[in-house]
């Protein structure tokens, strides 16, 4: 078997086991039963991961990156005439949402908030208040621009008070934090195969709640992203596609949601994710490298450092990381200077360990990275 030369430390793709990528190293047939069940084993086990009240909901599996579900469900849950949807956003992922709308011709109404702050919960009040004709609402949880967390829970909440159906785009999170799509009265999340259920890219997936997808016929602008006839035609033919499905994907999907119950769940995994971002962020700020989120909003999935100083060299760093086995990610945010560093994926505490000894040593050799 073939070694990573690196770990990626980015938030997916990610750092998978070998488990998972030896999963993949055989063929299927899409029309065989046995790889209809094993979809089918996927769907199931998605939507138990995600409530504890499992009858109410669904799992859709839609090929292309996390993106095309994200698109594929805003075009097949906004009906065609009168859907408005309030899209509360603090980043670059909470943007796309808005940039799809406008592709798609949905009318929408923004609150925005700083991207260092959580979603404004007050901003979005008052929009609903003077907006009465917004009929969705729609949230990044955790806004992986700068690895900050956003108040799922109010701000559902808060939809709900006004009636509205929620869409949450919980890509970065889903499988890494606890949550359940009931409890939170979710009626769409959406996340992809390569983040925290830690599998290879290839396809999303949208958790939807029974009812509200059942109204969705003929919503959708787009035959191949078309949410609902993809829902129909894996019911009606026990785990079909619609179009040629990523079979080598879904079955390191499969190994991958294996995986992670053998590791004790998504609880565990969250207990794991939250050791390495706790670790790394005290170890950087000996080695002098500060956090741009507040701790109290900052999420386990991936943090966002400040440059030290105006002469630092992002790529330099990079170099020196990648040439000792880590990739990181460059910064995302508009108005600071900064790089990310992330911790899911098949990485461990004896890995963050590793990482921080290796930019002490850089810096100890006085390759500071200009
Ligand atoms: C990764 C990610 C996406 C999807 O990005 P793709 O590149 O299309 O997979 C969407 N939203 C968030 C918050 C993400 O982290």
């Amino acid at each position: 078997m073939m070694k990573n030369p690196y770990l990626l430390l980015t938030p997916g793709p990610l750092s998978t086991t070998d488990s998972v990528r030896e999963a993949m190293m055989r063929d299927w047939c899409t029309w065989d039963d046995e790889y209809n069940e094993l979809v089918q084993k996927v769907r199931h086990r998605l939507v138990t991961l995600a409530t504890k009240n499992p009858k109410q909901y669904t799992a859709i599996l839609m090929q292309g990156s996390g993106t095309f579900s994200v698109e594929a469900t805003i075009g097949t849950v906004l009906p065609k005439s009168n859907g408005k949807l309030l899209i509360a956003t603090n980043g670059v992922y909470g943007n796309r949402i808005a940039q799809i709308c406008d592709y798609l011709g949905i009318k929408t109404v923004i609150a925005e908030a700083n991207e260092q702050e959580p979603i404004a919960l007050d901003t979005m009040e008052q929009l609903l208040q003077s907006h009465q004709d917004i009929t969705h609402v729609m949230m990044v949880h955790c806004e992986t621009t700068t690895g900050i967390l956003n108040p799922l829970e109010e701000a559902c909440q808060l939809a709900k008070q006004y009636n509205k159906i929620t869409i949450v785009d919980a890509m970065s999170s889903f499988g890494g934090i606890p949550l359940d799509v009931s409890e939170l009265q979710i009626d769409f999340l959406i996340s992809s195969s390569n983040k925290c259920i830690q599998g290879v890219p290839g396809f999303g997936f949208v958790i939807a709640k029974q009812d509200e997808l059942a109204k969705c016929k003929g919503h959708a602008r787009s035959l191949s992203l078309d949410l609902y006839d993809q829902h129909e035609t894996m019911e009606k033919y026990n785990g079909k596609w619609r179009f040629t499905s990523p079979t080598h994907v879904v079955r390191a999907f499969y190994q991958a949601l294996v995986e992670l119950e053998a590791e004790g769940g998504i609880q565990a995994r969250y207990e794991r994710y939250q050791q390495n971002q706790k670790l790394l962020v005290q170890g950087m700020k000996k080695l002098g490298f500060q956090a741009l989120i507040k701790e109290e909003y900052q999420s386990p999935i991936i943090t966002s450092f400040l440059y030290p100083e105006e002469a630092f060299s992002f790529a330099a760093f990079y170099q020196l990381l990648k040439d000792q086995g880590f990739v990181i990610y460059p910064g995302k945010v508009s108005r600071v200077a900064t790089f990310r560093i992330g911790n899911i994926g098949d990485v461990h505490i004896h890995d963050i360990q590793r990482l921080l000894t290796v930019i002490n040593n850089t810096q100890a050799k006085g390759a500071v990275v200009r």
